[in-house]
């Protein structure tokens, strides 16, 4: 059935909402559809500049508003979906659902968009009324953009990951915080880094005493200092397991998402019949500012040279590209300041690993505002205006 273009948007004017609307004003997107902007802060204030024939914002809490959309677009956080989302389905609306928050993800009526990666358990659910349509956690995303052909292919027996994952994931006042705090360890030392002279142990006991010494207002988001150093528990602790000799026990929110999410991804496990691929590992916070890195290790199921392996992943999409595995390419290509605001998903240090030929580590960067955020929502809007 022919999809409608009343579009509503929420949450537009986030850190994720600015890089959807950035990204649909470049690829045109707003010429296919009729926006409808909500708020949750300033219904009747004013409609952004591209709007069309709407010229006011509406309460992105007004059922009846929400109502005459043919497809909505959140982008304003797990509350306002568990809010309202049930009403508006109680309501009787049938429109389609986008929303970049994580409170459906796991639902069983619920698709995890990345169609790069699963276009056909996409098109599956939209030819059986699936209508709930939900970005993935940004990390996960990231991955199968770039090695999601070892999966396609069905090569991958596990995997484990190791990520570096950026200030940006926690939001915006989670990058402020991560900046001012560098700025206030350079003030701290700052005469001793313009004296050439000065001892380098008394700048870093410096650093490390100032570090310590951070206040509650300055660490309010990730609760201990990031700035010259990392964190390595993401989210939450899930409590998981009874004792700690058991698989599970001890895991963070965030790690749990990885085996989760890549396995719904890729159309996989109890839900559709078939074994899930284990993917466990540890998430680390560091101090980059929006891109997440990985270090992945595979264990294949049977030993595929290393020419094959980066031929497969580099012809899996347009956005991936294979980083030679050399120090020039990888310094210059595989970092996140490389990668900050492209479009691009390198796969770099491919190379057969000491365990065994079918052991291979691999790394890779991603932008996590676009592909782990933006980018698979807008993609899903031009799926169903072409449904
Ligand atoms: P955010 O920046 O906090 O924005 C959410 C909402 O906060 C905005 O839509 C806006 O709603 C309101 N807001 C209040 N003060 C604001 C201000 N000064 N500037 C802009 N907006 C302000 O949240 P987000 O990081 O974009 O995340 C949104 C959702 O996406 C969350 O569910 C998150 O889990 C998910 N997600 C985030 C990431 C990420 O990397 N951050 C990645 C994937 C998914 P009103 O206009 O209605 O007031």
């Amino acid at each position: 059935m022919k999809v409608g273009n009343l579009v509503g948007l929420v949450g537009w004017r986030g850190m994720v909402g600015s890089v959807l609307m950035d990204r649909m004003q470049t690829e045109g997107d707003f010429a296919l559809i009729e926006p409808v902007f909500f708020s949750t802060s300033n219904a009747g204030g004013a409609a952004p500049l591209w709007t069309k024939n709407e010229t006011t914002l509406k309460d992105a809490f007004d059922i009846d508003a929400l109502k005459k959309c043919d497809i909505i677009i959140s982008a304003q956080g797990g509350d306002y979906t568990t809010e309202v989302f049930p009403k508006l389905r109680a309501a009787g609306w049938t429109g389609h659902w986008i929303d970049a928050a994580s409170t459906l993800r796991m639902n069983n009526d619920a698709v995890i968009i990345l169609d790069p990666v699963n276009l056909p358990v996409i098109k599956a659910a939209l030819s059986k009324g699936g209508n709930n349509w939900i970005g993935g956690n940004c990390t996960v995303s990231c991955m199968l953009m770039g090695v999601g052909a070892l999966y396609k292919a069905g090569l991958v027996e596990w995997m484990s990951t190791q990520t570096y994952q950026a200030a940006s994931g926690g939001g915006a006042q989670h990058m402020r915080e991560l900046l001012t705090q560098f700025g206030t360890l350079n003030a701290e030392v700052r005469a001793l880094l313009d004296d050439p002279k000065s001892a380098i142990l008394e700048i870093d006991r410096k650093v490390i005493a100032k570090q310590r010494a951070l206040s509650t207002a300055e660490t309010t988001n990730f609760g201990v200092p990031l700035g010259g150093s990392l964190i390595p528990w993401i989210d939450k602790d899930l409590g998981l397991g009874k004792q700690s000799d058991e698989a599970g026990w001890g895991m963070s929110r965030e790690e749990w998402k990885g085996m989760a999410e890549t396995n719904k991804i890729l159309g996989q496990g109890a839900a559709f019949g078939s074994v899930e691929t284990p993917v466990d590992g540890f998430c680390v916070r560091i101090g980059a500012m929006r891109c997440h890195s990985q270090a992945l290790t595979f264990k294949l199921k049977k030993d595929v040279p290393s020419a094959d392996i980066e031929s497969m992943i580099a012809a899996d999409n347009a956005w991936v590209k294979v980083v030679p595995n050399t120090r020039e390419a990888t310094i210059k290509d595989l970092t996140p300041v490389a990668v900050t605001g492209t479009m691009t998903i390198p796969v770099g240090r491919i190379r057969k690993l000491a365990m065994g030929p079918e052991y291979v580590g691999a790394f890779t960067v991603g932008d996590q505002l676009l592909w782990g955020a933006a980018e698979p929502l807008r993609r899903m809007l031009r799926i169903l205006l072409q449904a």
